[in-house]
């Protein structure tokens, strides 16, 4: 069977006028389906660098990313909203709501581009809404709600049309410590019941400690790698 997730000698190199700046080098992992991943490192070590590789948002200067078998550093751009689209669900730190749009709304919109019916959208939305406790906010905005809130928002999109993979950029980077604990019990339960991989990346030791697999990463290189 395929891995979930795999690298294989990843080197990102940034461009900074004359400098280069190596943010990740000689990255090599994989992921299970299933499993609850999480990367751990400070700030600057080159964890969002890493997800957004994997995502597709960024190219590497060398390496190769497989997710669910299929070679995202061969992809083009089209190919590669499609597998975000079908496959990928993405949880941010600073939630990335749409501002003007209510909850329900922010929540229907990765199946609308995914081509689902109205019907189907509104009520999966909903569904899901109520599984992470916002059905009485439904018709909120983004500004209406407290950011324990707001990123269950966030976590009701990511996980709205059921992505075999979801991907967390320090999800719980914003909260105090009793919302991080609520937020990470909800990602973590979810992707539990639907067999989804989780791969979280934080600087967080509680937040890593919710994982099966923590793999720590320093100056873009991993150091070691723990299996609980
Ligand atoms: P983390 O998410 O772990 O805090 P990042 O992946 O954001 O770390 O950054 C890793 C390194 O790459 C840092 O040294 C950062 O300054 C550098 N870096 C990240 N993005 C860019 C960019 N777009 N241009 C230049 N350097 C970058
Ligand atoms: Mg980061």
């Amino acid at each position: 069977m395929d891995y979930a997730v795999q690298i294989k000698d990843l080197r990102k190199v940034y461009r900074v006028g004359e400098e280069k700046v190596v943010a990740l080098d000689n990255v090599s992992l994989a992921i299970n389906p299933g499993e609850i991943c999480c990367i751990l490192g400070t700030s600057g070590s080159g964890k969002s660098t890493l997800l957004n590789l994997l995502a597709g948002l960024e190219k590497p200067t060398r390496g190769e990313i497989y997710l669910l078998g299929k070679p995202i550093h061969k992809m083009d751009e089209r190919q590669l909203a499609h597998f975000r689209q079908r496959y990928l669900g993405f949880i941010f730190q600073a939630y990335h709501l749409l501002p003007a749009l209510t909850a329900l709304e922010n929540v229907t919109l990765p199946l609308a581009f995914r081509g689902v019916d109205s019907r189907t959208r509104q009520r999966e939305a909903r569904r899901i809404l109520t599984a992470v406790g916002l059905s009485r906010h439904l018709r909120h905005r983004p500004t209406q709600m407290s950011g324990g809130q707001q990123q269950r928002v966030g976590i009701a999109r990511a996980f709205v049309g059921k992505p075999p993979l979801i991907f967390a950029d320090e999800p719980t980077g914003n909260l105090d410590s009793a919302t991080t604990r609520e937020i990470m019990d909800l990602i973590t339960s979810l992707a539990v019941q639907h067999r989804q991989t989780l791969l979280i990346v934080t600087h967080d030791h509680d937040v890593a400690s919710y994982a099966s697999k923590i793999i720590h990463i320093l100056d873009g290189r991993i150091q070691s790698i723990e299996s609980n």
